[in-house]
């Protein structure tokens, strides 16, 4: 989706997750180009689920992409 698009990104709620092997949901934070990302357009509504409650997903020091992970044999 194109954020520039979103006149009031605050309206928006984003929440994000993942999966581990048996299709239980687990906790997804923002990594740091995300956040930087996110600072870029004001959007601080992200969630993640942490077992069976919602917390912010978006964390003091986020981790580096998967992108750049890969791109730099990190993996
Ligand atoms: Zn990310």
């Amino acid at each position: 989706m194109d954020l520039q698009n979103y006149k009031n990104t605050s309206k928006i709620d984003i929440y994000i997750w993942r999966y581990d092997n048996s299709m239980n949901i687990k906790s997804c934070y923002c990594c740091n180009a995300c956040t930087q990302l996110m600072n870029k357009y004001n959007i601080t509504n992200i969630y993640t689920f942490n077992k069976n409650k919602i917390e912010s997903a978006i964390v003091k020091n986020p981790g580096v992409s998967l992108a750049y992970k890969i791109k730099n044999k990190l993996i």
